[in-house]
């Protein structure tokens, strides 16, 4: 086990670090279990090597990884420390009908439900033709997919890309990301739930992408309507008084979603 801990923090080319020292490394992010599930899916063949830290938040880390196909991965880790987190995430995973025979034992169990949660929406999502990261494996607290980006650089979030784009391309990813909220709704009949500038990745066209998928909804939830129109109302807050271009009314858009 050491000597799969050994590659995956960079192989044969690093200095090698004696076993405690390489544990003290990744313990002071990870705590043993995630170690584990990390290591299992290398030996898995799932991802060959982690390298650097794409985004460090609180709730979840994600790294950039490589495959055993030459491609590029995002591996996405849920901390099993926060516990602001875990009281958060329930009301999302209470009232989701798929949800409803889960065991929560403890609060482990309540971010692994978490992940798979993520990792199903993610799957309902791409199938459906929802540009969203391809979702290849998920695994206790750790979720990989295709990785966003060129080279091992991510692709910028629209949060950091809209100043250098023009009224046009502006009103064009409006009218491509209404789109993914209508594919989202009508096809994977899911409501992403945490849709702002923030979750929407710009990518070559420029087009767009939607990320970060664990608080979508079934769209028989209880609040699938009100997390509909807070989307809706972030997207037009976003594109109205940051990027500067004209938006549709609210109402107008429920219309245009729900009509399907
Ligand atoms: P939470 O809101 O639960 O803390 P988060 O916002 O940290 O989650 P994400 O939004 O899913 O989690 O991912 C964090 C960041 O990692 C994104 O803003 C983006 O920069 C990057 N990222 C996420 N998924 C991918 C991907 N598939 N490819 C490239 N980069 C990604
Ligand atoms: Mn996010």
């Amino acid at each position: 086990m050491s000597d799969d801990i050994d590659r995956l923090l960079g192989g044969r080319n690093e200095p090698r670090r004696k076993d405690k020292d390489l544990f003290e490394t990744v313990e002071e992010v990870f705590d043993t279990a995630t170690v584990m599930t990390i290591v299992e899916l290398t030996r898995r063949k799932v991802i060959r090597k982690l390298s650097g830290v794409i985004s460090a938040g609180k709730e979840a880390r994600v790294y950039l990884a490589s495959g055993y196909r030459g491609e590029y991965l995002a591996v996405k880790i849920y901390l099993t420390s926060s516990a602001e987190f875990r009281k958060g995430i329930y009301k999302y995973i209470a009232g989701d009908p798929r949800f409803e025979n889960i065991r929560v034992r403890d609060t482990r169990d309540l971010i692994y439900a978490w992940t798979r949660k993520e990792y199903r929406n993610l799957k309902r999502m791409h199938a459906a033709g929802v540009k969203v990261p391809r979702p290849v494996a998920f695994m206790n607290n750790v979720l990989v997919m295709e990785f966003l980006g060129e080279n091992g650089v991510r692709y910028p979030l629209l949060v950091e890309a809209y100043r250098e784009l023009d009224a046009e391309e502006l009103r064009n990813l409006y009218r491509l990301i209404l789109e993914e909220v209508v594919k989202i709704y009508c096809k994977a009949r899911l409501v992403h739930g945490d849709l702002s500038e923030y979750n929407v990745m710009v990518t070559p066209g420029p087009d767009v992408a939607i990320i970060d998928v664990s608080q979508a909804v079934d769209l028989s939830h209880p609040n699938a309507d009100e997390f509909l129109a807070r989307d809706l109302r972030n997207i037009n807050r976003f594109f109205r008084e940051e990027a500067g271009i004209d938006t549709l009314s609210l109402e107008e858009l429920l219309e245009v979603v729900k009509t399907c």
